[in-house]
């Protein structure tokens, strides 16, 4: 069996993430892919929104990847005051 990110089982393989984001909402919405069938066709695959009903856009990406994205939710360090 080739490694592809075909199927979802492939996708799962391959550490991909699937997000779908609902421009209208500006919602996105993570898929999980455990949940999706492993031999599924995951090529073309439309996932709705559960609040307008509109077809999303299919954001797939390396869960390595997240950290580069900059809007990272970063801890917010309490002021050290002297010591
Ligand atoms: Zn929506």
């Amino acid at each position: 069996m080739t490694l592809s990110n075909s199927t979802w089982a492939g996708m799962i393989a391959m550490n991909l993430r699937y997000r779908v984001h609902c421009e209208p909402c500006d919602r996105i919405v993570e898929i999980d892919l455990q949940n999706m069938p492993p031999d599924g066709n995951a090529i073309g695959v439309t996932f709705r929104c559960s609040q307008c009903g509109r077809p999303g856009r299919s954001i797939v990406a390396p869960r390595s990847a997240e950290r580069a994205v900059p809007r990272n939710r970063s801890k917010v360090n309490a002021t050290h005051a002297g010591a």
